[in-house]
């Protein structure tokens, strides 16, 4: 039986699960709030062992036939995703912002295009997985890419759009039958996403959506034997838990985690630039995995740099992530506004200097300041910890090599900014462990491009072939000659 549909800002959604082509209710449900004023948004399915059981069983009898298919047969089923998504772009848009308090501007001109891009672009990349012949001496080989079977996506609610269709794009158009656990802070637009599904026509069972919370629905998906990969953005607190119940199965797991990257500004970086792109990283009060968060700037050009940045931040609009024109919004959960706020209080009381911020923001009770913090050590913890909210560190250094030692020196290696003359800040950025560097610039990506963390940001690359790679078995069938 199907709950009433859920009037999110004249948005109709349901709060039901989605199984086997069917919206599916749960007795147990829990509440949704949005972070923007905490108005509650309504009570969301949670999928039990009862509801996790059904969506396996239906993504495994839904395999055999999808996975049959050529990627040529799939792909009209994935263009027609992507088309029904963007039907809905109006109603993706005020759903995020309005649950996630993702930017309105970000989802309309980002977020929607490339959730279609996402589902579009794998949909034609797997064209070239046919079978690829190769010679040896001794034989032929045909290298197949097989589909591995029942997928579990799990993404956190910072992103929920974006990254859940940047896992179910290529697992769907390798062949692989889905069953994704939306973020339960933020599980609208992941229910919209079964309606685009259905209306696309997908066969029943090849995409399911199992809603609820990590500890409980996503902990039995990660831990069912039946299921073949498990694809997982979010903290490296879980990534560790999931690691270690799907490792029991032998289950492969994407990993792809938090960050605490280096935003380096050498001494010949045009610094105006250097600060715009900088302020940009309070965008969605700073809740972006990939975003520059210690800045390392020379200090010969530090004061400069500092006052173009305070600029640039004194512009920022504040305020409802709907209205167009704003650029940072509210924090996620009341929990994790008590969790930034403890970083900036204890650095505080550590003697650190607040440059700007440091302070709830009178907007509302889920805001917090765009803040920066100096006068730090290396070891300190909101140097060294990924804090996920609108809160930037500054260091300088003197040369090169202390630059690129202190934007190594955390556990972290998810990404970099680095700002310089191009030929020397593309020789800095080469040396700064971590999965990707953006040199004079942030934020630029291709789908064709690999995209992953190191150290403690994550375990494998998504992203063109690499995606692939995860998501398929692959076979080498020998022929000899
Ligand atoms: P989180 O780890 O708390 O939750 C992420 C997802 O995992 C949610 O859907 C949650 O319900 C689920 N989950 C929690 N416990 C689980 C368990 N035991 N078994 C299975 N699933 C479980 O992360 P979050 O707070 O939602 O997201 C913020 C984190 O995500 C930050 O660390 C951020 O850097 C990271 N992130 C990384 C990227 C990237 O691409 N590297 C992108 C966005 C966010």
């Amino acid at each position: 039986m199907n709950s009433p549909l859920l009037d999110v800002v004249d948005v109709a959604v349901s709060p039901d699960h989605y199984i086997g082509g069917l919206r599916v209710a749960s007795a147990e449900t829990f509440d949704l709030f949005s972070p923007i004023d905490q108005k509650p948004l309504g009570r969301i399915a949670e999928g039990t062992a009862e509801h996790v059981d059904a969506a396996i069983r239906a993504a495994l009898q839904a395999f055999p036939a999808w996975s049959a298919m050529t990627a040529a047969e799939r792909k009209p089923y994935l263009d027609r995703f992507a088309q029904e998504i963007g039907k809905r772009a109006d109603a993706f848009c005020a759903l995020e912002s309005t649950d996630a308090g993702v930017l309105l501007s970000r989802m309309r001109h980002g977020v929607v295009p490339r959730a279609m891009l996402n589902i579009t672009w794998f949909a034609q990349h797997a064209l070239t997985l046919q079978d690829r012949p190769m010679d040896t001496d001794q034989a032929h080989h045909i290298v197949r890419h097989d589909a591995a079977g029942v997928v579990v996506v799990i993404t956190p609610w910072n992103a929920p759009l974006m990254l859940s269709t940047w896992k179910l794009g290529p697992a769907l158009a390798a062949g692989n039958t889905c069953i994704l656990k939306p973020p339960e802070w933020a599980p609208l637009t992941c229910s919209l996403l079964a309606d685009a599904a259905h209306a696309a026509g997908l066969p029943p069972g090849v995409f399911n959506v199992v809603q609820g919370s990590g500890a409980n629905t996503g902990a039995k998906l990660v831990s069912d034997p039946r299921i073949a990969r498990v694809s997982f953005t979010g903290s490296v607190t879980t990534a560790k838990w999931i690691a270690q119940a799907a490792g029991a199965n032998l289950v492969p797991c994407s990993l792809e985690l938090g960050g605490k990257s280096p935003f380096i500004v050498l001494e010949d970086a045009d610094l105006d630039n250097a600060a715009a792109t900088g302020a940009l990283m309070y965008r969605n009060a700073g809740q972006v995995c990939l975003a520059g968060t210690r800045f390392l700037v020379h200090e010969k050009v530090a004061e400069k740099f500092i006052a173009a940045m305070r600029g640039y931040v004194e512009k920022l609009n504040v305020g409802d992530p709907r209205d167009e024109a704003t650029e940072v919004g509210p924090i996620i959960h009341p929990r994790q506004v008590d969790r930034v706020m403890g970083f900036i209080d204890r650095a505080k009381a550590d003697g650190a200097q607040v440059l700007w911020g440091g302070a709830r923001h009178a907007y509302g009770a889920q805001y917090i300041q765009p803040t920066m913090v100096t006068h730090l050590e290396q070891d300190d913890e909101i140097v060294q910890n990924e804090v996920f909210g609108p809160v930037l560190t500054l260091q300088t250094f003197s040369d090169d090599e202390q630059a690129v030692q202190m934007a190594n020196g955390t556990d972290y290696g998810l990404g970099g900014v680095c700002y310089g003359e191009t030929r020397h800040a593309t020789e800095v950025a080469q040396r700064v462990r971590t999965g990707f560097i953006w040199v004079n610039s942030f934020g630029i990506r291709d789908l064709a491009a690999p995209f992953g963390g190191i150290k403690r940001s994550g375990v494998g690359r998504e992203g063109g072939d690499w995606s692939f790679e995860f998501f398929c078995d692959v076979k080498d069938v020998v022929v000899p000659k």
